[in-house]
């Protein structure tokens, strides 16, 4: 389908060389909850439009990354970038522009139960983005058809199943058209009947749009498929790092062998 927006990318799949940019960079950040270290000095960088999936056991630090590229929290040391502007330490005006660049979906959908799937989508790009009605309509019709819920659009949240909400959910954070999309565990919240179909339209953006994704997910099977690049974490650093044949196959770190063999 077409989506008519910028994120569509004509070279994707072709196999044309795309210039690389680097769209995230994290330098030197640490979190500490009270004594607790979460993330420890962490370094690392995502290009525009590929694919990274973070893994490693539960208390690593995973989720708190994204926190802090949607500015849900702040680090205590390092250096936060998003495009070459940075977003930490940065002004708070600065802040809320970058911001506007960044979408995430979590792992409770946190729709707007008051209001229709269709209202859920328009809002933020109506209220946030000064978009005309009428053209956020249009998009939200686009995002809705790309998700599998054209027939749901006037429904309110309340009466979807979760996958369902959750395919709404992402619908809504692609609305705002950012560069990166962050997924917390999207699938964890979900009877196991319905994780495939969020999944699956999740494979579908990644391939068909040029959109930066950064993703936290114990679907090993879907990590492996999407991602351009795999970040095991343990104790708040990324500890080994590679193409997903690397990591699944022939991960070079202990950890790593323990938790995979654990988990798949
Ligand atoms: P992961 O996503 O890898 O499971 P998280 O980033 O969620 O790990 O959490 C890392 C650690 O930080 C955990 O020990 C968690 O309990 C702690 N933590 C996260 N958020 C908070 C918070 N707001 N207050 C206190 N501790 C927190």
């Amino acid at each position: 389908m077409s989506l008519d927006t910028h994120d569509i990318d004509p070279r994707r799949g072709t196999g044309a060389e795309r210039p690389t940019r680097e769209l995230v960079r994290l330098e030197q950040v640490s979190k500490r909850f009270g004594d607790r270290t979460v993330l420890d000095r962490l370094d690392f960088s995502v290009d525009a439009g590929k694919h990274v999936t973070l893994i490693g056991p539960s208390g690593s630090g995973k989720t708190t990354i994204l926190r802090l590229l949607m500015t849900l929290t702040k680090p205590d040391e390092g250096t936060i970038t998003v495009d070459g502007r940075t977003l930490y330490p940065a002004p708070e005006k600065q802040v809320r522009e970058i911001r506007k660049n960044i979408g995430m979906v979590f792992q409770q959908f946190n729709l707007f139960p008051n209001m229709s799937v269709l209202r859920n989508i328009t809002e933020a790009p109506v209220t946030v983005l000064g978009m005309s009605k009428d053209a956020a309509e249009e998009r939200a019709r686009e995002l809705l058809e790309l998700v599998g819920l054209s027939e749901h659009l006037d429904k309110h949240p309340g009466r979807l199943s979760g996958g369902q909400q959750q395919r709404v959910a992402i619908a809504r954070a692609l609305a705002m058209r950012p560069q990166v999309l962050l997924l917390d565990e999207v699938t964890s919240a979900l009877d196991p009947e319905l994780v495939a179909g969020v999944l699956d339209v999740l494979r579908d953006i990644a391939r068909s749009t040029d959109i930066t994704m950064l993703c936290v997910t114990h679907e090993m099977n879907f990590a492996r498929d999407i991602s351009d690049q795999v970040l095991m974490f343990d104790s708040g650093r990324v500890i080994e790092a590679g193409p997903p044949e690397k990591i699944f196959s022939e991960p070079e770190h202990d950890r790593t062998r323990e938790f995979l063999s654990a988990v798949l």
